[in-house]
């Protein structure tokens, strides 16, 4: 199983607009991050976790042609306003797209991408089809087994999700007790970790860290990360099992932890 990082960075992007810090300024690709998303892969089945505002150009830039599954971790527009661009797939699959979220996170998709759930109003209207499967405990998407790992961001409920070895958890303050039980065994964990300083709603790099040093995955990956983090100084401060993720970056993952 592979897992690519098709953005690492906090939901204004990095560089952010307008900001002439060293990292928004860096030449190192590394420090330029898109909004976080990740695209798992085994055999022929690709399955994608968030559609960012940047999805099309991520696909773009990854060479994206199919899209077996979309996992939605919750609904903040950093996480789900690349939503209309799964019409390209639904095109390229030659039918609907399956999409995954708990209860809540499905009815404000809804909401908010009211269009895509009203009938077709005009012939040629074109907008993306998609097949709605709500996650109420362990499912079945493109051939692969997946928990949800339920989470804390701030107050609001955030699903993280593990398949075999592999757990992506991002945009998180807390993960409760009985979510720890679910994340032991990992091959990778991919965590989101915001900056060094503390964050009302993100972990930053210490508690990150703290919950690294308890589940003991063999490797971890951060993402989400802001510009206030620059990628080598701060690879440089972490215990060598553990790095900053960037865009791009594809790690092989066992299937079992
Ligand atoms: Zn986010
Ligand atoms: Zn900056
Ligand atoms: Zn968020």
């Amino acid at each position: 199983m592979k897992l690519l990082f098709l953005g690492t960075g906090t939901s204004v992007g990095v560089p952010m607009v307008g900001c002439r810090c060293p990292v928004c300024t860096s030449d190192n690709p590394r420090n330029h991050r898109a909004r976080a998303s990740v695209l798992i892969r085994r055999g022929g089945a690709r399955i994608l976790i968030d559609t960012t505002p940047e999805f099309r150009v991520q696909a773009l830039r990854f060479g994206i042609d199919r899209v077996d599954a979309v996992l939605f971790t919750h609904t903040h527009a950093d996480h789900i306003f690349g939503f209309d661009d799964l019409r390209a797939f639904t095109m390229l699959n030659g039918r609907p797209v399956p999409v995954y979220g708990t209860p809540d996170t499905l009815a404000q998709i809804r909401n908010i991408f009211s269009y895509v759930f009203r009938p077709v109003e005009q012939p040629g209207g074109s907008k993306p089809e998609v097949e709605v499967h709500e996650v109420n405990g362990r499912f079945d998407a493109a051939g692969l087994t997946f928990t949800p790992v339920p989470v804390l961001h701030g107050r609001l409920p955030v699903t993280g999700y593990r398949v075999g070895g592999l757990a992506y958890v991002t945009d998180v303050s807390h993960i409760p007790d009985e979510s720890m039980e679910l994340l032991r065994g990992l091959d990778v964990l991919v965590l989101g970790a915001l900056r060094f300083r503390p964050h009302p709603t993100h972990m930053n790099i210490e508690q990150a860290l703290a919950v690294v040093e308890e589940l003991k995955p063999r490797r971890a990956y951060f993402t989400h990360i802001s510009h206030e983090v620059e990628h080598e100084a701060a690879n440089q401060l972490l215990p060598p099992h553990v790095r900053l993720a960037h865009d791009g970056l594809e790690v092989s993952v066992e299937e079992e932890g």
